[in-house]
């Protein structure tokens, strides 16, 4: 191991507060950081405008911060919100586009969801529904000139190699990102920017070299390594840990009200005994609930987490 500096990130969307799962994710993704003496960034994904929201954005940091969880920089420490806001970031997710552009890694596609579907000569991927079928693929970047009265998107070149990468919880991963999907959307014109264009660019130019998320984003991570590849960028280390389902097996998602954050710290609950909660289901059983987040630094071991989601018990979920 080199000495470099660990940088990790939090990076919540704020579109309807954070819940239990997130709570998990950021717990570890924080301690991953921290435990090895780095830092951590927070950086707010409200890329999608119409459903990112003021208050679920200060929302979010009360959350994190009722955790007991920190950041050495961010959009709230007084400072500018910018460069940590993605909904500020365009003109840099622009510029980075015109490199893609320059080097023809990306191409205009006129096509429409029913001309995919028609074209898809391939079964539904298991992760992402349709495969392009690579219709428009034969346009040059500068075939764009010619479209400019009609809306199109942007779509990345995938090459057939599969895509490897070590892993910080699941150990050495291969994906064909060509079969999750084809050629991808980076951004549309006339305006719009893909996640996975604005998380490369975001967590490249930040220095972020450590990312923590959950493993929903597996099926991405292939797509950003090939991004950083076709950037010239050195990719971060990746750890993609298991996600929270609710008693009843389903995905923990933000319409269950009663397993927001929010609820839990109006309900009086102590984030201690969360916290404690959460180092239990992550498989740290050295020390009793409740618990602090800095308990936690020097002990924490991502692979001890254990690799079948975490079931929330009940009573969380009754938010008592
Ligand atoms: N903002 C994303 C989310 O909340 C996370 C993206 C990432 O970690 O790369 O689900
Ligand atoms: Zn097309």
């Amino acid at each position: 191991q080199d000495s470099t500096r660990i940088v990790g990130r939090l990076a919540p969307s704020p579109t309807g507060g954070l819940h239990l799962g997130h709570a998990r994710t950021f717990l570890v993704a924080w301690l991953a950081a921290r435990s090895a003496g780095g830092k951590v960034l927070l950086r707010v994904e409200d890329l999608d405008n119409s459903r990112s929201r003021t208050e679920a954005k200060d929302g979010a940091f009360v959350d994190l911060r009722w955790l007991g969880l920190d950041w050495d920089e961010g959009p709230d420490l007084g400072g500018p919100s910018a460069p940590y806001t993605q909904s500020e970031r365009y003109e840099t997710y622009q510029s980075v586009l015109g490199q893609l552009k320059q080097a023809d890694m990306v191409y205009p596609c006129t096509c429409t969801r029913a001309d995919i579907l028609k074209a898809a000569s391939a079964p539904h991927s298991e992760d992402e529904g349709l495969v392009y079928p690579g219709t428009c693929a034969g346009r040059s970047a500068r075939d764009a000139l010619a479209l400019v009265d009609r809306p199109f998107a942007w779509r990345f070149r995938v090459p057939a190699a599969p895509v490897a990468w070590n892993d910080l919880f699941r150990g050495p991963m291969s994906i064909e990102a060509v079969r999750l999907g084809g050629d991808f959307v980076v951004a549309r014109s006339p305006a719009g920017m893909s996640y996975q264009l604005a998380v490369v660019t975001d967590d490249a130019l930040m220095g972020i070299n450590q990312v923590i998320r959950g493993d929903d984003l597996v099926p991405s991570t292939p797509r950003q390594i090939l991004l950083y590849r076709s950037l010239g960028w050195a990719p971060p280390q990746f750890g993609h840990i298991p996600l929270t389902v609710g008693p009843d097996g389903r995905r923990l998602a933000k319409r269950d009200g009663s397993i927001k954050l929010a609820t839990l710290r109006n309900a009086g609950v102590d984030p201690n005994q969360l916290v404690g909660q959460l180092a239990l289901s992550c498989g740290w059983t050295d020390k009793v609930v409740p618990s602090t987040p800095g308990d936690w630094i020097g002990r924490f071991r991502i692979s001890d987490l254990p690799p079948a989601p975490w079931v929330v018990a009940p009573e969380w979920i009754d938010g008592s």
